[in-house]
């Protein structure tokens, strides 16, 4: 039989299924399904579990992609297709059993309709949408990737976005035939070396870490190996991680860049880096992101991960870190240890920021829209005014008043603290204190310690009950 590229194999399967082969871009506001697309944006997950080795092979397929659009519509074009040699994340929870994130991917089999792979994400481009810049009414494209196991059948791969205080909506599908000869197997940056940096578990039954340094020139390759192993250690010795260790898979790429250190923009620095990363993203002083995401991806691609941190290599205080694409740190700042772990929580975790005092970049009604419950695990909007509306009630004692006064007697607890998200109003933490709500030597609060905890084994395939 003849095997078609996946975009022909795409229209092919459009012309049979009557499918459209891409949604048209929606604005925020909700509205119906369009008509004729398989994916619903209240798709019930199977009666039956998804069984792995029924539909994936053991490789994983990631789709590089432009995020596209203006504050007022966004959608995704497609730019490659590629295989990568190993599925590092979950065999058992293929359905996403969390449900965060701005946006999901979902995997649909292209003959029954059936569900096989669900998850969440959050992107920097819904961040881009609350700043001034958009609305100007400026188009703005970004690349993004997402992976899942690689299909044994021709599948549907659609994006659907969250409509805030509501369920998802589908965005855009693509078809993809896994046999299709048009799906990339180049291995770019095939000649970097990958390091060991803690931990045994093989990938399915690890949380495999990898650490992606910035602006480390090969004059910097001593430096490099020990801000490797250092940041390994500060992590790994940190809780829930420390505790979790049998779980954890650590490794580190020697990605070189041609000069050393980061642009600063404000500066007027400008650094030729492997990655492109950037302070002052969206003009704000300490917000530092990757800009070249598909290298990222391909660096990263050589080695097994689940979660990426970006090493840079500066002293400046800055970072970054969004629901499942990647984190990003400076190496050498008072507070390195506070950025790595604090960006971490919410690339890893899916945490929100608990602080309320310090300006960001994004309209915070953007992002947490007035009376609309937060999808972070450790923000609550208390809708109700109490605790039967705060997401994590099982953890407040009977004898916390609900919301609690933010007191030395309730310095502790777990209750529903105002003030979070950005917002001193309407907002809720659920402790005092916590690695997301201050920049000292503070833990996580039990909140977020729990929902770290439950990501470590999600990826690792254990069982997240209780
Ligand atoms: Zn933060
Ligand atoms: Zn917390």
């Amino acid at each position: 039989m003849t095997r078609f590229g996946f975009v022909w194999r795409a229209l092919a399967a459009v012309g049979a299924l009557g499918l459209s082969a891409t949604v048209a871009a929606h604005a925020l506001e909700p509205a119906a399904p369009s008509p004729g697309t398989a994916a619903s944006s209240t798709a019930a997950a199977p009666a039956l579990p998804v069984v792995y080795d029924d539909w994936f092979t053991s490789e994983a397929l990631r789709v590089d992609l432009f995020h596209v659009g203006t504050d007022q519509e966004n959608s995704y074009a497609l730019d490659e297709v590629v295989a990568e040699p190993v599925w590092p994340g979950t065999r058992r929870y293929l359905i996403d059993p969390f449900g965060y994130g701005t946006w999901r991917v979902r995997v649909t089999d292209l003959a029954s309709g059936r569900e096989i792979f669900r998850q969440g994400y959050a992107t920097l481009f819904d961040e881009w949408t609350g700043t001034d810049e958009a609305r100007t009414g400026i188009r703005r494209s970004m690349s993004e990737s997402v992976r899942f196991p690689m299909p044994k059948k021709a599948v549907l791969v659609h994006l659907d976005r969250r409509v805030p205080g509501a369920d998802f909506r589908p965005v855009v599908s693509f078809p993809i035939d896994p046999s299709s000869y048009m799906i990339s197997r180049a291995r770019p940056f095939g000649d970097l070396q990958v390091v060991d940096l803690g931990g045994e578990a093989a990938p399915d039954k690890a949380m495999d870490v990898l650490i992606v340094p910035e602006g480390y020139a090969p004059s910097d390759a001593d430096k490099l190996r020990a801000d490797l192993k250092r940041f390994a250690r500060v992590f790994l010795d940190y809780e829930p991680w420390k505790s979790n260790r049998a779980r954890i898979h650590m490794r580190g790429i020697l990605a070189w860049s041609r000069e050393s250190g980061v642009s600063e923009p404000r500066k007027g620095i400008y650094r030729d880096t492997v990655l492109g990363s950037t302070f002052n993203t969206f003009d704000s002083a300490r917000y530092l992101t990757v800009q070249h995401t598909k290298r990222l991806r391909q660096i990263a691609s050589l080695a097994p991960y689940d979660t990426l941190f970006v090493m840079v290599n500066s002293s400046r205080y800055g970072g970054g870190g969004i629901y499942n694409q990647w984190s990003v740190f400076t190496s050498d700042n008072e507070y390195d240890d506070y950025l790595m772990l604090h960006e971490y929580g919410h690339h890893m975790g899916a945490l929100g920021d608990e602080y309320y005092t310090s300006a960001v970049a994004s309209d915070e009604d953007a992002m947490y829209p007035p009376g609309t419950e937060p999808w972070e695990p450790n923000l609550t909007a208390l809708l109700d005014g109490t605790r039967n509306s705060a997401k994590w009630r099982d953890l407040i004692a009977p004898s916390t008043p609900v919301p609690t006064p933010d007191e030395p007697k309730y310095a502790a607890v777990v209750g529903a603290f105002e003030g979070a998200g950005y917002k001193a109003k309407g907002l809720f933490r659920p402790q005092h204190d916590c690695k997301m709500f201050h920049k000292g030597l503070v833990e996580f609060c039990a909140v977020c310690s729990r929902s770290l905890e439950r990501m470590v084994r999600y990826y690792s395939n254990e069982d997240l009950t209780p």
